[in-house]
């Protein structure tokens, strides 16, 4: 006889993994199926030799750890997250290193102002005018949130937040800030969100960097591992199931709903919801089958673009931190003031792009063992140049490309190289490896105003009975809105059974 469970949880990625948790803690009998032999898709570690490297993690938005707490800390409150990990605030947001200048951004806004304005006297009034802006989309992202109670709050969210909707970071920030310079500086995470300036969308960058520059963002202490597996304890706390190297098959419809899934061990499991965290196009077209999903939506998945993967460097170092000669987090390594016309290229070509530096132990001291230190190379890179490479060159290929980036950061560290321990790259195919996402792509669809916040797609698959939860449905990719968007595939849910028991 086949088991039955409540909701059945596909995939343990950040989305699929506060869903669970969100459901377990409702009382509902959840099962979560992981392809993997852990959970966290990119929110995750591996080891290599004596290092422990964070496959993604840079900085997590939303949790606010100075002041009040961010609404995501408070939902990791309430989980019980926040008892079972250490969330590192990181004081400064990144520093920009170009040939001619070089400039960290602490967090705080009078902080970040203040050295925005001393570096650029010119564009003060600018600067200022833009951060105001950012903060004003802030607030009225907070009011959405909550609800406006007052037609002044409700001025607010259309004109800081709705009257952007179709907005580039360029726009916006151009029409604010004249110096290309000081363009660059502001704009520099935009690969944080996989677009350059004149592609990416003003909202979601401006709630992005925005929290980023008000709270500062954080590290997790112990990798993001920490976090992903605290969600699989909490599950497990609940009487839930966890099961690793599991992936699911199939996911069985009849009548234009779902009532289960087949797991690749071909165990035939029932359930009347089902929310899939592995990206739609997989869910619809490998794991539901394409006749059985209307057509419309399908063809409404293969016009879309897939966004940018990543190229990572991880370096496990011979010597501490404090003689590295590296003292902040997050630092990128520009070539110049330019962040458009490199991008068209990267369709095209394996030549890694400008890239960011992450410096471990200066998030955390203990982020590797005594006398050593991890240091990893970002840089973002699509699938496409990369499926060309026949499998017989990848490897020599992948390290050249690591040399390119090694040799570039040496022009700023000297003589890293030689303290190198341990080294370990990964490409877009790694992503695509372990994750199956498409394209290796690190926030589902890019974040152009069309793919951004509720223009993505919702946690309501075509289906009765599916959902959606990750980087591919709103409210987008990355750590906090991954995370977000299990809790609303969770909310959903949990309303269609309340919802039918009521019936029954
Ligand atoms: C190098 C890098 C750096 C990043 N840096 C940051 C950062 O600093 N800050 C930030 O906010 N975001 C960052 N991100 C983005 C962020 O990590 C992702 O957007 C987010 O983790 C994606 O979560 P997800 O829920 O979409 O699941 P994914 O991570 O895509 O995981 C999907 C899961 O589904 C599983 N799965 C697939 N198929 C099946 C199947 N058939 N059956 C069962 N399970 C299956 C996979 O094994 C995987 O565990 C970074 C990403 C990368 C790659």
């Amino acid at each position: 006889m086949s088991e039955k469970f409540d909701v059945i949880v596909v995939g343990a990625g950040l989305g699929g993994l506060s869903a669970a948790a969100t459901l377990a803690k409702n009382g509902q009998k959840i099962l979560l199926l992981e392809k993997h032999y852990r959970a966290g898709g990119y929110a995750g570690s591996f080891v290599r030799g004596r290092f422990e490297f964070d496959i993604a993690l840079h900085q997590i938005s939303g949790l606010n750890l100075v002041s009040k707490r961010g609404f995501l800390y408070r939902n990791f409150e309430n989980l019980g997250i926040t008892k079972r990990v250490d969330f590192v605030r990181l004081p400064n947001v990144y520093r920009s290193v170009f040939p001619d200048l070089d400039v960290t951004l602490p967090a705080g806004r009078e902080n970040a102002e203040g050295v925005l304005v001393d570096t650029f006297p010119n564009e003060s009034e600018g600067i200022t005018r833009f951060l105001d802006r950012v903060e004003a989309t802030g607030q009225a992202l907070t009011l959405l949130q909550r609800g406006a109670t007052s037609e002044e709050e409700k001025r607010k969210i259309k004109e800081d937040f709705f009257a952007y909707k179709d907005k580039t970071l360029a726009e916006v920030l151009n029409a604010d800030v004249k110096d290309p310079k000081a363009r660059a500086v502001i704009a520099q995470i935009f690969a944080y969100f996989g677009l350059p300036p004149s592609k990416v969308s003003y909202l979601i960058y401006a709630l992005g960097w925005g929290d980023y520059l008000r709270c500062g963002g954080a590290q997790i202490r112990g990798t993001s591992q920490m976090l992903s597996s605290a969600f699989v304890d909490i599950v497990q706390e609940m009487d839930c199931d966890v099961r690793f190297n599991c992936g699911v098959k199939k996911i069985l419809t009849e009548g234009g709903r779902v009532t289960g899934a087949i797991t690749e061990k071909d165990e035939k499991i029932k359930s009347d919801y089902i929310i899939s965290n592995v990206n739609p196009i997989t869910t619809c077209a490998e794991m539901i089958g394409v006749d059985k999903v209307p057509s419309s939506f399908f063809q409404s998945l293969q016009t879309k673009e897939i966004a940018i993967g990543s190229v990572c460097v991880y370096m496990g170092l011979d010597l501490p931190q404090e003689e590295l000669g590296i003292e902040d987090f997050e630092i990128f390594l520009n070539t110049g003031y330019d962040f458009e016309s490199f991008w068209d290229k990267l369709k095209k070509s394996i030549e890694p792009a400008d890239f960011g530096l992450a410096n471990y132990n200066a998030a955390y001291q203990d982020a590797s063992p005594p006398g050593t230190s991890i240091v990893v190379l970002t840089t973002t890179s699509y699938a496409e140049p990369w499926y060309k490479i026949p499998p017989s060159e990848y490897v020599e290929t992948k390290n050249k490309v690591a040399d390119i980036m090694l040799t570039k950061t040496e022009k700023t560290f000297p003589g890293l190289r030689d303290h190198i321990e341990v080294i370990e790259v990964s490409t877009p195919l790694t992503n695509i490896r372990y994750t199956g996402n498409p394209g290796g792509a690190l926030y589902g669809w890019p974040y152009s105003p069309k793919e951004t916040l509720m223009n993505r797609l919702p946690q309501e698959g075509p289906l009765k009975g599916l959902y959606f939860a990750g980087a591919w449905t709103q409210i987008g990719g990355g750590f906090q809105p991954c995370i977000m968007s299990g809790m609303m595939a969770a909310q959903k849910v949990m309303f269609e059974i309340i919802k039918n028991e009521k019936v029954k």
